[in-house]
């Protein structure tokens, strides 16, 4: 095993976190120990304290957060949506209960109010314990956080959005009921004319499919559904992909440039440059989304 710079491969437990594709490839993390492990009527919740990614949550088995990448996610599924509006004030996030998608949010100062939606409230107690640094936008005053299925809220609700983002997807998770057409539409009805709809899409390498089906769902909803990518260490095959989806058809020329201005500083991954060059696909992803639009 190669030493990575720091530590070698013979130090602390034997404990590994194996984030694999089909059991046959992937990533492995190695462990220094784990921080805590319970389980939630909906899925199993763990944290762990690793070499190469801080801390890593686990989620009914999966890594769906890491120090170290974390950040990249979350710039990612939320900033090219906030900078596509012209004036996003009334944000819902479905399954934000890590938190990460809300620190993005606040980031942007005309931001109104906030909706976390999470079906689990001991994910974000796991978070507010263990991973301080996301747990802080909970505390804000435009935030509203609402326990409950994701799918069930955004039926009950009667309050429009200018942006909602879908940041529940994971594997085996607690409940499907936000992979069905009807979620897809009932999200489109919640969504202000100029509103935008941003799907975390899995793997395209591992889960095309997924992201295929994402796209067949939205296009009868949506003037304009774009698929588009980031490099995601932690992810298996290490790329992410989501799905920004509105109804008018200029949304993608339109970024906010006063505004990513004042915001840049603050970004580790997204960049003016990323908010283009995300949305080209390699052809060999171009492939397989465009299988799926036949
Ligand atoms: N960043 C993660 C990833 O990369 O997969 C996604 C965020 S996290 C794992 C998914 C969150 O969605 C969890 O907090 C989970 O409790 C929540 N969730 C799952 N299904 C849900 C549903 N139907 N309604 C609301 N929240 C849901």
């Amino acid at each position: 095993m190669n030493k990575m710079a720091g530590y070698s491969s013979d130090v602390g437990t034997s404990l590994w976190i194996n984030n694999l594709v089909h059991g046959l490839a992937g990533i492995t993390i190695k462990v220094k120990h784990a921080v805590y492990c319970a389980a939630s009527p909906f899925q199993k919740i763990e944290v762990f304290d690793t070499y190469h990614y801080g801390q890593v949550l686990c989620l009914a088995g999966s890594v769906v957060l890491t120090e170290r990448d974390g950040d990249v996610y979350h710039e990612m599924i939320v900033q090219p949506a906030m900078l596509s509006h012209a004036d996003p004030r009334k944000i819902c996030i479905i399954g934000g209960g890590d938190g990460g998608c809300l620190k993005e949010v606040l980031k942007h100062p005309a931001v109104e109010t906030v909706t976390i939606v999470d079906i689990d409230s001991m994910v974000r107690d796991t978070i507010e314990k263990h991973f301080p640094r996301l747990a802080a936008g909970f505390k804000d005053s435009r935030v509203e956080v609402v326990i409950d299925d994701g799918f069930h809220f955004l039926k009950a609700t009667k309050a429009m959005f200018d942006v909602i983002i879908i940041d529940s997807y994971d594997p085996g998770g607690p409940v499907q009921s936000l992979e069905t057409a009807d979620f897809h539409r009932v999200a489109a009805q919640r969504l202000e004319k100029d509103g935008l709809a941003v799907f975390q899409t899995d793997s395209p390498i591992v889960r095309p499919e997924y992201l295929r089906q994402t796209l067949s769902l939205l296009s009868p909803l949506f003037e304009v559904a774009r698929p588009y990518i980031c490099m995601l260490s932690s992810f298996p095959e290490g790329i992410c992909s989501f799905v920004l989806a509105g109804r008018e058809k200029n949304f993608p020329d339109r970024f906010d440039s006063a505004r990513y201005e004042a915001l840049a500083n603050g970004f580790s991954y997204y960049n003016r440059d990323i908010h283009t060059g995300a949305f080209l696909l390699p052809q060999y992803l171009k492939k397989k989304v465009e299988a799926g639009r036949a």
